[in-house]
């Protein structure tokens, strides 16, 4: 577990108990904070238990293992007298701590704010419309995330450095790819942020290891201090513009990335689009640690997994990462040509009498479609979903590809009318299900099954990786 000792005796409220919600309440426990925490499903409440206790006041950690719904207990935080269990120790045998000790659940729209040290919540909550986020920037409260946490802890962490990646699209190959390359040079590495394990809950890496973290842009919006030792953006296209006040609130969010870094440390900066591009101008200052990567060929042919002009990006920039930290060219060649991609990203699943079945259901907008499509020459396209705007303009060029389009979800119909005069022929399919039937029927040898939606999941799915089962199944179930 990663801890900081400057939590000792803090206190922190808690929203959002998921994964890296519940290891975070974990690691702030055992730093010796107190901490109110709170998720409004009660499974995910249910989970934080068994958690280990912190006892009085000189922060001794009592190894007790304390059930949620043991004994309801009058909680004084909540307002409402014995409604909400209390995880503190009165009422189980164990002594009383003092007020404020170890760890409390309460639903925070009860609790005063005031006087505490972070409201720390899960990339997940909207900030510019959630009302505790708004409370707790009334009460002077900071809102961090689980990022920040580790910031604060990085002094206490054996000497190790840091890589931040940031971008519309390619960030978890990105990770996963400069992760992969540090291993193979024999450098000691662990992901976190928006890819693999909550950082808080890992073990610290020994001296001269590298943290390896991909940030989405709440996640950045979560973090005050985290100064990268190297820092990457990989590009900004329109998205998520629900979270943000519009396309320059959303570039301004990444650009933070760079805005927390001290001199000397490195700025890798992909300025294939003009956002990107006048962020890596408003850098040009730091002339010796600022690296651009400009569009362009790159021979990528010993690089199985990194096929694609997006992967020359990617690939590009973990190159940038790898060298500003050392790593020597063979060992960089070597990881790039072992790199395996990760699920739902251009992944080949099957081929089916000649044709390919292509899961991409992490393309959830149409840019980071548009490489799928650029990938295969005879397309039958899997497209829609909740749709994150109402054109499909960053696929246009690629369009030549499609021999027949697959439409599903909410933008079927949408989806239908933009590309009825655009490809050879569209369906309307409504389901996934329907959708690969029918492409499986159409499709002749050479030809490629993509799913590459172009939308969010939510509308038919529980998240992307569950549309990206859901056609491996559907595929399998072929007859
Ligand atoms: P992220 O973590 O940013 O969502 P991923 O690495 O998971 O990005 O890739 C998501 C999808 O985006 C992939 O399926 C691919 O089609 C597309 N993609 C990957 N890298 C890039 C890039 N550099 N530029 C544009 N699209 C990309």
């Amino acid at each position: 577990m990663i801890v900081a000792s400057d939590w000792a005796g803090k206190r922190y409220a808690v929203l959002g108990l998921a994964r890296s919600g519940a290891a975070t309440v974990s690691a702030l426990l055992a730093g010796g904070a107190s901490v109110v925490a709170w998720d409004s499903d009660p499974a995910k409440r249910e989970a934080l238990a068994p958690l280990p206790c912190r006892g009085g006041a000189g922060g001794g950690a009592l190894p007790q293992t304390l059930r949620l719904g043991d004994a309801p207990h009058p909680n004084p935080a909540s307002g409402r007298s014995g409604s909400q269990p209390d995880l503190n120790r009165a009422g189980r045998g164990l002594p009383d701590a003092p007020e404020g000790e170890g760890l409390r659940l309460v639903d925070l729209d009860t609790v005063d704010l005031t006087g505490f040290d972070a409201l720390v919540v899960s990339p997940g909550v909207p900030l510019n419309t959630h009302p505790l986020a708004a409370a707790a920037r009334a009460a002077g409260v900071p809102v961090i995330g689980d990022i920040e946490l580790f910031a604060q802890s990085r002094h206490d962490l054996p000497p190790h450095k840091v890589v931040g990646i940031t971008g519309t699209n390619g960030k978890s190959t990105t990770t996963a790819l400069v992760h992969h390359i540090l291993k193979t040079a024999g450098v000691p590495t662990l992901m976190g942020g928006n890819i693999g394990l909550p950082i808080l809950g890992q073990e610290p890496l020994p001296e001269g290891g590298v943290y390896v973290l991909e940030l989405s842009s709440y996640q950045i919006d979560l973090t005050q201090s985290l100064d990268c030792d190297v820092a990457v953006l990989l590009n900004i296209t329109p998205d998520h513009l629900d979270r943000y006040d519009g396309f320059a609130g959303y570039a301004a969010s990444k650009a933070r990335l760079f805005a927390m870094q001290s001199a000397g440390h490195v700025a890798v900066v992909g300025t294939g689009d003009e956002a990107s591009a006048n962020i890596a101008q408003g850098l040009a200052g730091r002339t010796d640690d600022l690296v651009a990567i400009a569009p362009g060929v790159l021979d990528q042919s010993r690089w199985p997994a990194l096929q694609g002009p997006h992967n020359a990006q990617n690939a590009q920039a973990a190159i940038a990462v790898v060298r500003a930290l050392g790593v020597r060219d063979d060992a960089i060649e070597a990881g790039l040509r072992t790199y395996a991609s990760l699920p739902h990203r251009m992944q080949h699943v099957a081929t089916r009498n000649g044709v390919a079945f292509v899961n991409d259901s992490k393309a959830t907008n149409p840019e980071s479609t548009a490489p799928a499509l650029a990938a295969f020459p005879r397309v039958h396209w899997i497209v829609g979903g909740k749709r994150k705007g109402d054109d499909l303009d960053a696929c246009a060029a690629h369009l030549d590809h499609v021999v027949a389009a697959y439409t599903i979800g909410e933008a079927a119909p949408l989806f239908f009318d933009l590309l009825k005069d655009k490809v050879p022929a569209v369906e309307q399919s409504g389901t996934l299900e329907a959708a690969v039937a029918h492409a499986a029927a159409a499709a002749r040898p050479g030809d490629t099954v993509l799913l590459s939606p172009a939308c969010a999941s939510f509308d038919q799915f529980r998240d992307y990786e569950a549309r990206g089962d859901a056609f491996r199944a559907a595929v399998e179930a072929l007859p």
